[in-house]
């Protein structure tokens, strides 16, 4: 149950479209929160939607994943272990701006007289459009037209077109296009979930030059030893006579036009933006990489990107697009509603994957500065699954780059006195940047589930190849882990207990036996002792490399195995439930009656002491286990365990309420299922958290394609099998879906009372319906009944 408010459809500030996110008027009380939704982004580049103009913003934001500082973490009462080092995505160069004059008066969006505006996120296109007419204070009438993008082809690449026309009268027009350096904001704000902000620049001026339209600026990081080059070039197109300068200094860079517009004569600038960062390489090199992405730009021209942008787009919607048709007689705007807030969560989460490469998936993706840019579990339990099923690569790229941190995990496991590996709960460059231990560095669930991810993404691909070299690395070190961590104990009749984490939900924290992370932890062990059993006897050449590199011993696996086979699983018999930790049923419940709708999230206002005292909780825990694990749990059990804890979830972090629709799916509690679902797709679009101004949640994002394709659809993969049981429900004329499995495309369409299941590219997948077992050939769609 969510003890919020309920939603309000943001219907009224986005007309609906099933392509577009439209917004018809400019809003200034809303400029924070479309910041954030109009954001471009590609996985390496993100660019959060501000006017051309650079002002207003709420915050303005330009990122390069994994481009950070670092600064001391200074805890007043210091203790031994605690991370030592923040990381904060840093807000680089600026180069979006393109400040408009008319009869030298600026335009400024809060104060124009505007005749017209429209701005629209075109999901197909890849492209931020804005058209604007403007009546100056003389009563001239200006069309401003601005096209915006962040390149899918060119990761390091943006760019961007500006035209003006002054309609009705002949008028001096500056067009000023300007890069720079944002100022330093700081962000102690007493919200844990936004960007603690850096308190001195991190950019340091390295060089600045200027080259007629080209500028080219160059940063160095103080703290991190980080590189970043950013050049602008333009071209201008008019039939009007104009002239041009340039000027640079450290941390800004302009080129000024100044045209003698005529009426009703276009004057076009297009802008092309470069980004380069590195850790290894100098500034003067990267300098030259983004001359280079610069006239290669200029060479292609705008169109060619726009076309290129359309092409990546069309295969990321045939490899991922989810359709939905809702019966006739609700009405067709409805349907259209849908698609477009379906379709607006798997665009963010294109573009908050598509390029990363060698980075991870931070929180928010690219379009805002809240947790600072960190990765945290989200990308392996939210966002792998829509990755592996629709574009396996990427998913890979995640896992290779986890496993790059693995050295990094070695030494961390050592510093908490452990012996194997552990992930940091909270990197950007693979130490822990967890400051707060309760909720941070004690998650060491983290472990097991990049090793789920991973699992998955082996049984889903067939690539084996990845689980038996890196994976298997993977495993020793996080098994070592779990066995260490864990112990025999006699009081719980010598079951293997693992004590003081913190699972998923994080208002209860450091507490003992949490039942998700045994759960994880025991898969975790016994993939472990698997996978290096099938290595020693079938691949004993990697075997040997494995022992070479982690001094694996024969007798580990049958440790690891045995640690998992004795795992606890706190039970509760009496409520027939499974309880969340040893001590859950000890507290007393939350208040809930007595608590009003503004004092959630909790965590705002409640000292966290207060919360750890009751039973709440914040996020699915025994519920997100039921999922991921739900081989584990018999049907009754889910039903169990879902009607006890959904009365006492908040829903106060973002990760939950895409869990609880599923699992509300499976046992046929169709109202919450819906309820949930709802609260996910408009998580963002109507900011359910209140805090979509700090950027997307790209989780809930990834949890929405899991509510259709997991919930609706009720696919599952045990074991590498797929089953699906897909519900009927009321309203719903038809649901379809791509999934990529072991390198074929398969299509789940559901129409009413019907399923088709077809094979659309490969020529052989077995899956299962319901209890029924259909196999699956090239180009014969098999159909059977949904299931009630
Ligand atoms: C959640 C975590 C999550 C983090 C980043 C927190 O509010 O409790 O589970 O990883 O947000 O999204």
């Amino acid at each position: 149950m969510l003890h919020r408010e309920r939603i309000k459809p943001p219907s009224y500030i986005y007309p609906q479209d099933e392509w577009k996110i439209i917004e018809k008027r400019f809003y200034p009380r809303f400029l924070g929160q479309m910041e954030t939704i109009f954001s471009l982004a590609n996985g390496y580049l993100g660019i959060r939607g501000t006017p051309e103009e650079g002002a207003p913003v709420y915050q303005s934001g330009t990122y390069i994943n994994a481009f950070y500082e670092t600064w001391p973490i200074v805890y007043s009462e210091d203790a031994y272990g605690f991370a030592r080092l923040g990381q904060t995505m840093v807000n680089v160069t600026d180069t979006s701006i393109i400040q408009l004059y008319v009869d030298d008066e600026p335009f400024y969006l809060p104060n124009a007289q505007i005749i017209s505006f429209e701005r629209v996120l075109d999901m197909q296109a890849g492209v931020l459009t804005r058209e604007v007419l403007w009546e100056t204070p003389s009563g001239k009438q200006v069309l401003i037209k601005s096209q915006r993008l962040v390149s899918f082809t060119y990761r390091h690449l943006a760019a961007l077109a500006y035209e003006v026309t002054v309609l009705n009268a002949a008028a001096p027009v500056v067009l000023i296009s300007e890069m720079s350096v944002p100022p330093v904001k700081q962000g102690d704000t007493g919200d844990p979930r936004k960007s603690h902000g850096l308190k001195e620049p991190a950019l340091q001026p390295h060089q600045n030059y200027r080259n007629d339209l080209r500028l080219v600026l160059s940063h160095t990081t103080v703290n991190s030893g980080m590189a970043l080059a950013v050049g602008a070039d333009h071209s201008i197109a008019t039939t009007c006579s104009y002239s041009h300068k340039n000027a640079s200094s450290d941390n800004t860079a302009k080129v000024i036009f100044n045209v003698d517009a005529q009426p009703g004569a276009p004057i076009t600038i297009h802008k092309y933006m470069a980004y380069h960062k590195s850790k290894t390489q100098p500034p003067e090199e990267l300098c030259e990489r983004a001359e280079w992405t610069l006239d290669r730009a200029l060479q292609h021209g705008f169109d060619y990107l726009l076309a290129e942008q359309r092409n990546f787009l069309d295969r990321f919607w045939e490899r991922s697009d989810i359709q939905v048709v809702l019966n006739p007689e609700r009405a067709q705007r409805q349907t259209k509603e849908i698609q477009q807030w379906i379709r607006f969560n798997l665009f963010h989460l294109c573009q908050a994957t598509a390029r990363a490469e060698n980075a991870g998936i931070p929180a928010k993706g690219l379009t805002g500065p809240g947790y600072e840019g960190h990765y945290f579990w989200d990308a392996e339990i939210y966002v792998l699954p829509f990755l592996t099923y629709t574009e396996p690569r990427i998913a890979r790229n995640m896992l290779e780059f986890r496993y790059k941190m693995l050295d990094q995990a070695r030494l961390r496991a050592v510093e908490v006195n452990q012996k194997g590996a552990l992930f940091p709960w909270r990197t950007i460059n693979g130490t822990e940047a967890s400051a707060y231990y309760a909720a941070g560095t004690a998650q060491y669930h983290i472990n097991a589930d990049i090793v789920y991810a991973l699992r998955k993404y082996m049984e889903v691909t067939g690539d084996h190849e990845f689980l038996f070299r890196e994976g298997a690395e993977i495993l020793v070190e996080t098994a070592r882990l779990w066995l260490d961590l864990g112990f025999y104990s006699a009081n719980k009749n010598g079951a293997f207990c693992i004590n003081g984490v913190t699972g998923p939900d994080e208002y209860n924290t450091v507490v003992n036996n949490n039942t998700f992370t045994n759960l994880m932890a025991r898969e975790n062990l016994w993939c472990a002792a698997q996978t290096v059993r099938r290595l020693k006897n079938e691949y004993p050449i990697l075997y040997l490399e494995l022992t070479d590199k982690t001094g694996l011993k024969d007798s580990e696996a049958d440790e690891w195995q045995e640690a998992a086979d004795r795992m606890f699983i706190p039970y509760d018999r009496q409520q027939g439930i499974h309880l969340q930790d040893d001590s859950f049923l000890d507290k007393e419940i939350w208040d809930f009656d007595n608590t009003p709708r503004e004092k959630y999230p909790l965590l705002l206002h409640y000292h966290p002491l207060v919360i750890y005292r009751y039973r709440v909780v914040k996020q699915a825990d025994v519920v997100l286990a039921m999922f991921l694990l739900g081989n584990e749990f018999t049907v009754d059990q889910k039903r169990q365990n879902f009607d006890y804890y959904d009365p006492l979830t908040t829903g106060d972090s973002s990760l939950s309420v895409g869990i609880q629709s599923i699992i509300a799916f499976e046992i046929g509690d169709y109202e919450k299922a819906v309820e949930y679902a709802r609260y996910a797709v408009l998580m963002d679009l109507a900011d359910i958290g209140g805090n979509v101004q700090d950027g997307c949640h790209i989780a809930s994002m990834g949890a929405t394609w899991m509510v259709l394709v997991n919930g609706f659809a009720g696919m599952r993969d045990y074991g590498g099998k797929i089953s699906f049981r897909p519900q009927r429900l009321h309203g719903v004329q038809q649901v379809k879906f791509p999934l990529q499995v072991r390198g074929q495309r398969m299509e789940v369409d559901i129409r009413g009372e019907n399923v088709t299941y077809t094979l659309k590219e490969g020529n052989d997948l077995t899956i299962t319906h319901g209890n029924e077992e259909i196999r699956l050939t090239s180009d014969s769609p098999v159909a059977v009944r949904s299931i009630i």
